[in-house]
């Protein structure tokens, strides 16, 4: 029988006494950082892979440094916690991963990240489809605006930032569209609440540059090479605008949780057939078998974590 645990303050427990108190500082302000990482269950292999496990620790560990959380661990312990805590919880179906660096510190009116204790968890939970709606997705242009790296850097995953993504997408989802796109002050496209975004347009594919306000995805970078790999198509970053995506001739999205996602519809607008195109499909076809450790080429990306059965 799988078994809900978590690591907690040095240690693997049930997820039931992994609890901190009502006095800490990341509850309060929103002081941590976190992780969201996917094991895919192969159930030919019977093995759990777990997609670029290091790349998304290394991003955790960046954010760290920025929001001044010291914990103990290199990229290296990070991974070893996290395949040990897999076998222990014993999972034999997709998993999401969410490993979380915070603020501990029982103390809440003080805002200087340089005084305040760091720690460092990790939970494992059964995940299916993130979002809901199968095939292509209807998104809204958000009214909220991403912020900007001059409020709170975007390229890493700081937790109290999650907010600008939950408004929108709270918004989004409450008008019945499927997820939310944001643009940045300027107008230009930055990315959906919770994926990197992509354009295909006369024959090429576009993504907003990482300065416009974007998360640096790893699954956006797991694009860029099988793009050219496998489709021998290279991505050009640039600033997109919202009208541009009207004219596209396929919009997707990419995320951990969202795996390749295709948009038909913006704003009410269908975008090409409304259908998931051609150049989403390859990605999206080949994608499924590399997180799920069957293309070979691409299996130095998976963590392989078999399960004591
Ligand atoms: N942008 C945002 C705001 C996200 O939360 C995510 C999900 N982590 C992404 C993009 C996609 O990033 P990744 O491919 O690393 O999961």
């Amino acid at each position: 029988m799988p078994q809900a645990m978590a690591f907690f303050r040095g240690e693997v427990v049930p997820i039931a006494d992994a609890k901190v108190s009502i006095m800490t500082h990341a509850l309060h302000y929103g002081t941590s950082v976190f992780e969201g990482v996917r094991g895919n269950w192969n159930e030919d292999q019977q093995t759990l892979f777990v997609f670029r496990l290091r790349e998304h620790y290394k991003r955790l560990l960046q954010g760290c440094r920025i929001m001044m959380l010291d914990i103990p661990y290199g990229v290296d312990e990070l991974c070893g916690i996290t395949s040990r805590l897999l076998r222990t919880c014993g999972y034999a179906e997709d998993v999401y991963i969410r490993p979380i660096a915070y603020k501990s510190e029982e103390l809440v009116a003080n805002l200087m990240l340089q005084r305040l204790s760091s720690d460092f968890a990790l939970v494992v939970v059964p995940f299916g489809s993130y979002i809901e709606t199968e095939g292509a997705i209807h998104c809204c242009t958000s009214s909220w605006r991403r912020m900007e790296d001059t409020n709170i850097p975007p390229r890493v995953k700081v937790s109290g930032a999650y907010v600008n993504m939950i408004l929108a997408k709270t918004e989004a989802t409450l008008a019945g569209f499927d997820e939310a796109l944001l643009l940045n002050q300027d107008g230009t496209v930055s990315e959906g609440a919770g994926e990197s975004l992509f354009m295909v347009s006369d024959g090429a594919i576009h993504t907003p540059l990482l300065g416009d306000n974007n998360l640096t995805g790893i699954t956006r970078d797991s694009v860029f090479q099988l793009a050219k790999n496998e489709l021998g198509m290279d991505i050009v970053e640039r600033h997109l605008y919202r009208s541009e995506l009207y004219l596209a001739d396929e919009v997707f999205l990419t995320g951990t949780a969202a795996h390749v996602t295709p948009v038909g519809k913006l704003d009410h607008r269908t975008i090409g057939s409304g259908k998931i195109g051609p150049v989403t499909q390859s990605i999206s076809d080949i994608y499924s078998k590399v997180v799920r450790g069957d293309a070979p080429r691409y299996v130095h990306w998976c963590t392989p974590v078999t399960l004591e059965r």
